[in-house]
């Protein structure tokens, strides 16, 4: 009897802990609701543009917070791709908080095999409705490209996934140098790592193709705290379609193209 007691104890603690809150927010929270890809990227901009600004909430980083996500499972509203400097602390600069953001951190924000398997697990077993890519202002990573500097070991063969990105800005602009240069290259390096995750995992381009799934690019900026949002990639009709083998691949062509607004 008292045992049972307990467990009714036990499982009204937990109904408590999950009716705190049903929406993203302040509070901790139970599975929150579906959330649009849109709505995720306008509220991972505005805790960007909170962070950058000095008015950061620092949200879900309580004790009820840990114990709900212990104990409910994780919901992230978004994946994130990001580069593994220590300048670059993603919760923080996108004021979210525990078991909001599953966060995927190698130098030069690659989209290599294990990371493009650990969106697809984000994606298929999480539901999480939006993955970003972001890249930032200074990365060291692309700068080794940049540079020709002589790598040896594992990193040669990590920033060997960043070349492609490098030699293709030099070959569309040969008439940018130093910060432009590397400003440029770091953007096309989140081209390329989109392309890459793409090209390699043909369940999150049905995801995306079928709407219920967004990737954006996205560069944040070490000095001023700021994360420009680059929208979605500009040839993703193309790189979509080739797939889903419904096209061949496009070329990659990351210098010229336009740059999608950001979202207000
Ligand atoms: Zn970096």
């Amino acid at each position: 009897m008292i045992r049972a007691i307990s467990i009714i104890g036990y499982g009204l603690m937990l109904v408590a802990l999950s009716g705190c809150a049903t929406t993203h927010g302040a509070d901790a929270s139970a599975p929150p609701q579906p959330l649009t890809p849109q709505a995720v990227l306008a509220e991972l901009a505005a805790g960007n543009k909170r962070f950058a600004t000095g008015q950061a909430r620092h949200p879900h980083a309580d004790p009820a917070r840990r114990a709900d996500v212990a104990a409910h499972g994780q919901h992230p509203i978004a994946a994130v791709v990001a580069c593994s400097d220590s300048r670059v602390p993603v919760e923080l600069v996108l004021d979210q908080g525990i078991g909001d953001l599953f966060v995927i951190r190698v130098a030069g924000n690659v989209c290599a095999t294990d990371e493009t398997g650990s969106i697809e697990y984000a994606v298929e077993h999480l539901q999480t409705p939006l993955v970003v890519v972001m890249g930032h202002s200074q990365c060291g990573a692309v700068t080794a490209v940049v540079q020709h500097a002589h790598e040896h070991g594992n990193i040669a063969r990590l920033v060997a996934r960043i070349e492609p990105a490098v030699e293709q800005v030099c070959h569309d602009h040969p008439e940018l140098k130093e910060a432009a240069l590397l400003d440029e290259c770091i953007r096309a390096n989140v081209w390329h790592g989109i392309e890459d995750l793409f090209m390699h995992s043909p369940d999150v381009a049905e995801r995306v193709e079928g709407g219920t799934l967004q990737i954006v690019g996205a560069v944040y900026d070490l000095a001023s705290g700021r994360v420009t949002w680059l929208g979605s990639h500009p040839r993703q009709a193309e790189w979509l379609a080739a797939a889903l083998r419904t096209g061949p691949a496009p070329a990659p062509h990351h210098g010229s193209e336009p740059q999608a607004p950001a979202p207000r």
